[in-house]
């Protein structure tokens, strides 16, 4: 908008800021053209549809402040809410995809990286690094839906798969929180294969009795769902997330069966064994730092 620089991956595509309405003074016409430009943008909630400043918004880490709505939150921002000022090293940050397949649709494979590296500042849909949580070293990965639909292709699985395997030599936690809509059909067998690719990981990263977190978020699905994001120790999600394998319309049609109320969100989940716990975003740092000194202890008490 020119108005107020906020960094592309932070903003959530789904949400259209709105600007403040000026009151109707009349006729525009008489009006100078030089309008005062406002100093914030307003965004509605989706949810109970309160009118929130974009600057509280973030400050409240993406979480309506009337109803605890969870707006969609970027990778960098996340990890910023997480670990200790200064302490995140980042892993292959200029890792990026390249079209292995040549693919051509409406628009090309390589338009869309190209545009989607513009508009959101990441090289592709995950941030991967050491970093520490309280008194804690983990190894974290971060995935962002606003990078092609935080789908997993060749570079999301090799930079998930070397952070594992960072984790396990160095002794580390990994901790990974998802979000996405699936593997990423530009790549094809080289995304599908990205799902034996980390699991093997974290296979070996358990057997040398490492911990893994794995945090599911609004929306995860499919391909990440069948691999790594249901594999950890400890399974957490945020309050109202869509998780699931396939989408609910695709099911109701396969199956012509009437789907539950609340059918692949966190609650449901919750209620059926396949997560642990749901943690709002504002706790999350502070359960995740009890969490890892119950491992740290189960660990030193195993050894
Ligand atoms: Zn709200």
């Amino acid at each position: 908008m020119g108005v107020h620089q906020v960094e592309p991956a932070l903003t959530p595509p789904s949400v259209k800021p709105i600007l403040p309405k000026k009151p109707n003074m009349g006729s525009g016409k008489t009006r100078t053209k030089k309008r005062e430009i406002p100093e914030g943008l307003w965004i509605k909630c989706p949810s109970c549809e309160a009118m929130i400043f974009d600057k509280e918004l973030d400050e409240n880490l993406k979480v309506c402040t009337k109803c605890a709505h969870h707006f969609p939150i970027g990778a960098r921002e996340r990890i910023h809410s997480l670990v200790e000022t200064c302490t995140f090293q980042e892993l292959d940050a200029d890792m990026a995809s390249v079209d292995v397949l040549g693919f051509k649709g409406a628009s090309t494979y390589k338009s869309k990286l190209d545009a989607y590296r513009k508009s959101t500042t990441l090289k592709d849909a995950v941030v991967t690094g050491l970093g520490q949580i309280g008194p804690h070293r983990v190894a974290l990965g971060v995935m962002d839906f606003t990078f092609l639909g935080g789908s997993m292709g060749s570079v999301v699985g090799e930079k998930l798969t070397r952070l594992i395997e960072r984790g396990t030599s160095n002794n580390l936690p990994v901790i990974i929180i998802s979000t996405s809509g699936g593997a990423r059909m530009y790549e094809g067998m080289f995304s599908l294969m990205q799902m034996a690719k980390t699991s093997a990981a974290l296979a070996y990263h358990a057997q040398h009795r490492l911990a893994y977190i794995s945090i599911l978020t609004h929306p995860t699905m499919a391909g990440v769902m069948a691999s790594y994001a249901t594999l950890g120790d400890l399974i957490l999600a945020e309050p109202k997330a869509m998780i699931g394998f396939a989408g609910a319309r695709v099911i109701k049609d396969t199956t012509q069966a009437e789907l539950p109320p609340g059918f692949q969100t966190s609650e449901f989940l919750l209620d059926h064994g396949l997560i642990d716990a749901i943690v709002p975003r504002k706790e999350m740092k502070d359960q995740l730092v009890k969490y890892l000194d119950y491992f740290a202890a189960g660990k030193k008490a195993g050894a």
